[in-house]
């Protein structure tokens, strides 16, 4: 995989999946190496969010085949957290029937919120870590009803929220304070109309002129049309320019490594609550450990488990 062997992610993603011990320890020993060698910054990891029917599916293959044109391997990893019980009909599924094709590089694996490797926290963030081995950009869909903003931030180095116009989105994100999370905004489906600019000044309203979100970044709100392609260009500068923004600041080592801190916590927090990462010293706790240990992500979240597990039996 750091060769960039495509052949080699099916099965990369296959053990981090297989739950046997012996495979879960190859799985671990695979990812802290992967973690360790793979080259910093690496792929671009693009989280693309919204509500049911804002279009994220079309637009991400409006996006495909926009960024494959210009000679990028990409990958989808669609994480649906409401598919718990169905197992059902997944996002990436209906991206793939589109663009994917027989095309090598294009990838697309659809992820169901279950158990993985600890949770799927972990599984998430494991699958991005292998697909970003392999491929120039990892697009991660999630399905944004509420707290999932936060989550798939951890994920990604660039959010991208895709309204849907007029139906009171913007409206609940604003109350429901999630405006702080993305860093980029497009309302979709302009090509209906008034809805749209209507919707977009809402939205610029309540970000408030001049907020910049995290940092200097400007966030931007663009009206786009994933049908009709208009305002396609104006969005990949803006995805590409916040890319930019990371890697120039340096605020992006600072967020992957947030980020990493999110998956041990998201994984202590999936299996023993709140209360399990109190007994490790809270978030600051967890932090100084995985900067202390000089081991890998994975497997920090892996003997943090194994802590909390010892510790629950003694008590009982
Ligand atoms: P998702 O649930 O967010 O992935 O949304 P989809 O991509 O499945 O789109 C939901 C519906 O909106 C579908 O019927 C799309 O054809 C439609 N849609 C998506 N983008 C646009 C757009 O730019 N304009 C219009 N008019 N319809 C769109």
């Amino acid at each position: 995989m750091l060769g960039g062997e495509r052949d080699a992610v099916p099965e990369a993603l296959n053990l981090i999946d297989d739950q046997r011990p012996e495979q879960r320890r190859a799985a671990l020993a695979l990812l802290d190496e992967l973690e360790a060698r793979s080259v910093f910054p690496g792929a671009h990891r693009l989280g693309v969010t919204g509500t049911p029917g804002a279009g994220k599916s079309t637009l991400i293959d409006a996006l495909l085949r926009a960024l494959r044109a210009r000679g990028e391997t990409l990958a989808v990893l669609a994480v649906d957290p409401s598919s718990r019980a169905s197992g059902g009909a997944l996002l990436g599924d209906r991206v793939r029937m589109r663009s994917a094709g027989e095309d090598p590089g294009i990838f697309v694996r659809s992820m169901a919120a279950r158990e993985q490797l600890g949770g799927t926290a972990s599984g998430a963030h494991a699958s991005v870590l292998i697909l970003a081995c392999v491929f120039d950009r990892v697009i991660v869909e999630t399905v944004g009803v509420g707290q999932s903003e936060s989550d798939v931030r951890s994920l990604v180095d660039t959010l991208l929220l895709v309204v849907n116009p007029g139906s009171g989105d913007a409206l609940q994100f604003m109350k429901a304070g999630l405006l702080e999370w993305p860093d980029v905004f497009a309302v979709n489906k302009s090509d209906l109309g008034a809805e749209a600019a209507r919707t977009r000044s809402e939205l610029e309203s309540g970000l408030g002129v001049g907020d910049s979100g995290s940092g200097d970044w400007q966030r931007a709100v663009l009206q786009v049309s994933a049908r009709d392609g208009s305002g396609l260009d104006a969005l990949q500068q803006s995805v590409d320019g916040h890319r930019e923004y990371l890697r120039s600041s340096e605020t992006l080592a600072t967020r992957r490594e947030t980020g990493r801190v999110a998956l041990v916590l998201g994984a202590l927090r999936e299996r023993f609550g709140s209360r399990g990462v109190e007994a490790l010293g809270g978030t600051e706790g967890v932090a100084s450990r995985l900067l202390d240990a000089g081991i890998g992500t994975f497997s920090l979240a892996a003997q943090l488990d194994a802590e909390l597990d010892a510790a629950l039996a003694t008590r009982s």
